[in-house]
């Protein structure tokens, strides 16, 4: 059953689906219908025939004309999901993406202290810090960023959702008030600066700093597994993400660096996603500490 009525929900969403185009035209459309209207996705499908207001329709209109130009969702939404926690986005952030769950997942599986003191590098949204902090009350998180807005936005998350996580602003481990973790996480930009995706589908709309990292999408990783021993406990852990072409890569360079327990794990697409490994000894000065961050 359909509904004739220019203003009608169904026939709002159809033709929004028509122009926007693309993998999930429909969802896309009842995202934004939702967001304009406050009406449950579930009602569109109850009461095809409901109609908005003129006004409604209007701003629903443009947002359907930014998506079909390609803007991402989240950011015309201004939230998006994150391991069940409803995360407010900017432009200036990465929008938090499903598979990064998985590798909340496995930090959320290590073994280390109850009280553990925890640090997410490059958080961007406040994601995978938040997502930990929720999980476990006791651990002590910090979270990073090198751009303003990301730490403030972070920040922001944080409140809203009264967590308790500090967060910095440092360029990797360049800012940070000295000290050890027993875990370090990262969801860092890995993508190589001639990769074809750079120019498809949602990333054209977010920061390259937060995506792209060298010829080969490594220069960023190389530095944190560089670096994270003089910043890990003894027995500490250091995961991170990845390209999911990047695996053997990434455990040759932690091994190399002297990490024990190296491996990697899948998301939920099944591809390598992450890789890990545990810093067992004593680290020897690195002679990146006071060097600077590579030119993205
Ligand atoms: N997984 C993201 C993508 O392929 C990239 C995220 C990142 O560079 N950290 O779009």
């Amino acid at each position: 059953m359909t509904s004739s009525t220019p203003l009608s929900c169904e026939n709002m969403l159809r033709q929004a689906a028509e122009q926007i185009g693309g993998d999930s035209p429909r969802l896309d459309a009842e995202l934004l219908l939702n967001h304009v209207t406050g009406l449950s996705r579930t009602s569109f499908r109850a009461w095809p025939e409901r109609e908005v207001t003129a006004d409604q329709a209007a701003e629903f209109h443009a947002l359907v004309s930014e998506r079909a130009a390609g803007k991402p969702v989240a950011y015309l939404l201004g939230h998006q999901e994150f391991w069940s926690l409803p995360l407010l986005v900017s432009p200036s952030t990465l929008i938090p993406r499903p598979d990064t769950e998985c590798l909340v997942e496995v930090a959320l599986s290590l073994p280390v202290p109850a009280a553990a003191r925890v640090l997410d590098l490059g958080t961007g949204t406040g994601a995978i810090a938040l997502a930990l902090a929720s999980e476990q009350r006791d651990w002590q998180v910090t979270a990073c960023d090198c751009v303003d807005e990301a730490v403030t936005l972070a920040r922001r998350n944080a409140k809203e959702l009264g967590l308790s996580v500090e967060v910095m602003q440092s360029s990797w481990f360049y800012g940070l008030t000295p000290g050890k973790f027993d875990l370090i996480v990262s969801n860092p930009p890995y993508i190589a600066n001639t990769d074809h995706h750079l120019r498809e589908g949602d990333v054209r709309f977010e920061p390259s700093s937060a995506l792209v990292s060298g010829v080969d999408g490594l220069d960023d990783i190389r530095q944190i597994v560089e670096q994270a021993p003089d910043w890990l406990e003894p027995g500490g852990w250091l995961l991170m993400e990845h390209g999911f072409e990047q695996a053997g890569a990434v455990r040759s360079l932690l091994e190399t660096r002297g990490f024990l327990a190296v491996e990697s794990r899948k998301d939920y697409g099944d591809r390598d996603r992450m890789t890990l490994g545990r810093w067992a000894g004593r680290s020897e000065p690195s002679n990146q500490q006071t060097g600077e961050r590579h030119a993205q």
